[in-house]
């Protein structure tokens, strides 16, 4: 007998939990399936975002940030370090226990709001009445399969990453995100093919346990989404800690050998180049995934790409079928997912859901960190905006002084005629938490004189942000 639920969530990533615990919260009979395993075979909630993504990556940039900072910059502090070692099984294990904290948490919140949690791999069956029929092969050996019927279903199944031509991941020497989160010794000489977010944090990870690293770029421009300005000062300072960074690479050939890989190349300059990793992670982008939904039994369309097709409000092209996260357009950020999430459980509800997709914001967690929210100064130019843009750098930040960390900068762009604020740009110490108040200010139309005009506490990094704004105007007060 099939079990009845008004919303099945298929997946559980940080798009699909969400929606499960809004749908619950809104007094839905809720559902959610997910099929990712732990080593001993326990469900592992949380998708990409918390298995192999956004939080491994995160404990990961500590660690190594601890590392470098204990190597180089104590020292300055008074402290002295004798012995300094990295111990990578120790710091893997960590990073393993934080996974596993945020998986437990998502089994206790599923809990807590009542949500049936199935951990198998779920796909379309067909329709009962106005109902959709669902079947979930059970992760557990032996498990007869579930049924489940939905008035609504939420597909959130994510993404995987994206090989090069011909070049599988073995994740022994050619690695995906899985494989770069879980080397079991720094290598001697590492090759990242990708310098976008995942592939500038995985080398900056290895460069600072020791590794000789090098990052290959296929477009022209580095961090090319990026505000120039931002991106200029991101590649001085990456290239002054050591990664090796060079753009306009086309590569031609990768054989895998059994203990290191050869990459063949043509450099901007267009000169073929030879070059030998100990291991090679590939980060050249993540491709939807609903291999497993059955999409075609129930017709569920899918645009050229591979993406489930929805429009502005996530409806696919059935009925009561709504996609959301990395397997529709958009940004592929675990935040856009769970906002698409909230907004989806609430139309299900009847509610006005509502996301606003331009005030979604980027973060890339490199030391120093890379933020931002809104229009570059290269998008504003190309549409004709009448802009004033005002920087402040953090070496005339006091608190950044203090910290001794003064890298970067903040820039704001706002409206010449209306100063309402149409980007911050941020790099520098916790851009990953400053963007906030950029994207709080430009949610709530906020102009540069705005922020200028709240009292910011003193000795802060936010007090960068008050200055940037200021400097829209040209009246900087500490510079
Ligand atoms: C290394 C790395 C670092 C990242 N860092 C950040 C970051 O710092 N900040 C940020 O915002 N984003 C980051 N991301 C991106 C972020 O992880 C994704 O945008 C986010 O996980 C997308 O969420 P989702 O719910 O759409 O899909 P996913 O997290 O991919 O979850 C989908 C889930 O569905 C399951 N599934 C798929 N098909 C089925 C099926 N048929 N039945 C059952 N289960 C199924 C999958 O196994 C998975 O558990 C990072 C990604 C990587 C790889």
């Amino acid at each position: 007998m099939a079990e009845q639920f008004d919303v099945v969530v298929i997946g559980a990533g940080p798009g699909g939990y969400t929606a499960a615990i809004r749908a619950a919260q809104l007094g839905f009979a809720t559902a959610c399936i997910d099929d990712w395993s732990r080593a001993d075979g326990k469900p592992a909630p949380g998708g990409t975002c918390t298995n192999v993504g956004c939080i491994p990556s995160k404990a990961l940039l500590q660690s190594s940030e601890n590392f470098e900072h204990a190597g180089h910059s104590f020292a300055d502090h008074g402290i002295k370090v004798d012995g300094l070692a990295i111990d990578v099984p120790r710091m893997l294990a960590r990073k393993e226990r934080v996974v596993a904290q945020n998986n437990d948490g998502i089994l206790y919140l599923f809990k807590k709001n009542k949500i049936a949690f199935f951990h198998g791999i779920g796909s379309f069956a067909g329709k009962e009445g106005d109902a959709w029929k669902l079947s979930c092969k059970m992760s557990v050996a032996g498990a007869k399969a579930a049924e489940l019927v939905a008035r609504n279903v939420i597909v959130a199944t994510g993404s995987k990453p994206r090989p090069l031509p011909g070049v599988a991941f073995d994740n022994v020497r050619v690695l995906d995100n899985e494989g770069a989160l879980a080397i079991q010794g720094v290598p001697k000489r590492l090759g990242v093919v990708g310098a976008g977010v995942i592939g500038l944090e995985m080398g900056s990870v290895w460069r600072r346990l020791g590794a000789e690293v090098t990052v290959l770029e296929a477009l022209p421009a580095f961090l090319g989404v990026v505000d120039s300005a931002i991106a200029k000062e991101a590649l001085k300072l990456f290239t002054k800690q050591g990664l090796a960074i060079q753009t306009g690479v086309k590569i031609t050939d990768v054989k895998v050998g059994k203990q290191d890989v050869g990459v063949v190349y043509t450099d901007a300059a267009g000169k073929t180049q030879n070059a030998t990793y100990d291991r090679l992670i590939v980060s050249i982008g993540r491709i939807p995934y609903t291999g497993a939904l059955e999409a075609g039994k129930v017709g569920l369309k899918l645009d050229e790409r591979g993406f489930v097709e929805v429009d502005g409000e996530c409806r696919t092209n059935l009925p009561h079928v709504w996609a959301i996260g990395d397997v529709v357009r958009g940004p592929m950020l675990a935040h856009k997912a769970e906002e698409e999430a909230v907004a989806v459980a609430e139309r299900i509800a009847g509610q006005h859901g509502h996301v606003d997709f331009n005030t979604v914001p980027w973060v890339i967690y490199t030391a120093p960190e890379i933020a931002w929210v809104g229009q570059n100064e290269q998008q504003l130019k190309v549409d004709g905006v009448d802009y004033r843009a005002g920087s402040f750098p953090f070496m005339a930040n006091g608190r950044a002084r203090a910290m001794g960390d003064t890298s970067g900068f903040v820039k704001i762009l706002a409206d010449r005629k209306t100063d309402r604020i149409l980007g911050v740009h941020i790099i520098g110490p916790y851009a990953s938490e400053l963007i906030s108040e950029g994207v709080v200010a430009m949610e709530f139309g906020a102009s540069s004189e705005d922020l200028a005009r709240i009292c910011h506490a003193h000795p802060s990094l936010s007090e960068a942000t008050k200055e940037a704004a200021l400097a829209v105007d040209g009246r900087t007060l500490n510079l």
